[in-house]
C-alpha cells in the first residue's frame, strides 16, 4: 500500500493502549468487539497518512508485579507480562488485517515463527511503506512497563508525539470518575506531571519522554472517531509537552 497524502501537523505516532482497555466491558482477557473497535481508531489514522506504532501493556492478562505478590519472582512474572503483551498484539493484528490495514508485529522477545523481532530500521520502513507495526514484549527486559517501551519506542522512532489512549478526557487534577468537578488541564510540562504525581505514565517513562522532549497527548480511546480528533489537533485532550 502506498502511503496516503498527510492531512494531520504529526508525521509519525506512537499510540499507546493499555490491556485494560482492550478489556472493555469484561473482566479478563480480550474483548473481540473492543479489539476491533480500538483497531477501527487506527485505521483512520492510518488512512490521514500518518505514518503509525502501536504500543500495548497486558493489564487485562498479566501483571508482573502482581505475580510477585503472589511469591512468584518478580523476573519471571515480567516474562509472563510480557507474553501477554505478545497476545494482544496478535489479536489487533488480526482485527487490524480483517479492516485492511496492513500490519507487522515485532517483538522484543525472539518468537520467529510468530512475529518479526524488532529491528528498529526495519519498522522504521515499514512505517514508511504505510504499515503499521505493533511492538510486542514490551522492551524485553523485567522491571520495565508498557509506558515505559512507549517512550523507549517513540524515541527510537523519532516519533513526533506519543497518543496515550486512556478512559478519560486528558489529565485532571484529581480523578474525575471520583471527583465530577475536577479541573481539566489542556497543557502541563512533563516536568509538572512529576512534581504534582499525576500519573500520566509512570516516572520513568515521562523522564525519557522529557528527556526526548516527546509530548504526550492524552485522550479518551473509549469515544468512538476520538484517535483521528485529536491527531487532527481537535478534541478533548492534555498535551503533556517541554516548556
Ligand atoms: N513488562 C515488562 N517489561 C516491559 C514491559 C512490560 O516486564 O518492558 C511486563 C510487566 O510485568 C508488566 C506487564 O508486562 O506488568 C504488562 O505491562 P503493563 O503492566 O505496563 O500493562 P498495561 O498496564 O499497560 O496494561
Amino acid at each position: 500500500m502506498s502511503p496516503q497524502p498527510n492531512s494531520s501537523p504529526y508525521r509519525r505516532v506512537l499510540l499507546k493502549v493499555s490491556g485494560e482497555v482492550l478489556m472493555g466491558p469484561r473482566e479478563y482477557g480480550l474483548d473481540p468487539e473492543t479489539v476491533a473497535r480500538v483497531a477501527g481508531e487506527v485505521k483512520a489514522v492510518a488512512d490521514m497518512g500518518v505514518e503509525l506504532c502501536v504500543v500495548l501493556g497486558a493489564g487485562n492478562i498479566f501483571r508482573g508485579v502482581a505475580g510477585a505478590a503472589a511469591g512468584m519472582d518478580r523476573t519471571t512474572a515480567d516474562y509472563m507480562g510480557m507474553l501477554g503483551i505478545v497476545i494482544n498484539a496478535l489479536a489487533l493484528q488480526n482485527a487490524l488485517e480483517a479492516a485492511g490495514v496492513p500490519t507487522r508485529v515485532q517483538s522484543a522477545v525472539r518468537m520467529d515463527s510468530i512475529c518479526e523481532p524488532y529491528i528498529r530500521r526495519r519498522a522504521m520502513r515499514h512505517m514508511e511503506k504505510g504499515r503499521v507495526v505493533i511492538f510486542a514484549a514490551g522492551t524485553g527486559n523485567p522491571y520495565f512497563t508498557s509506558d515505559t517501551c512507549a517512550a523507549l519506542r517513540a524515541s527510537e522512532m523519532a516519533c513526533d508525539a506519543i497518543f496515550k489512549g486512556t478512559k478519560v478526557d486528558g489529565v485532571y487534577c484529581s480523578d474525575p470518575h471520583e471527583n465530577p468537578g475536577a479541573e481539566h488541564i489542556p497543557r502541563i510540562s512533563h516536568m509538572e506531571v512529576l512534581t504534582r504525581d499525576l500519573r500520566v505514565m509512570d516516572a520513568t517513562a515521562i523522564s525519557l519522554a522529557r528527556e526526548n522532549a516527546i509530548p504526550i497527548v492524552v485522550f479518551n480511546v473509549r469515544k468512538p472517531g476520538n484517535f483521528a480528533h485529536v491527531v487532527s489537533g481537535d478534541g478533548l485532550c492534555t498535551v503533556v509537552e517541554s516548556v
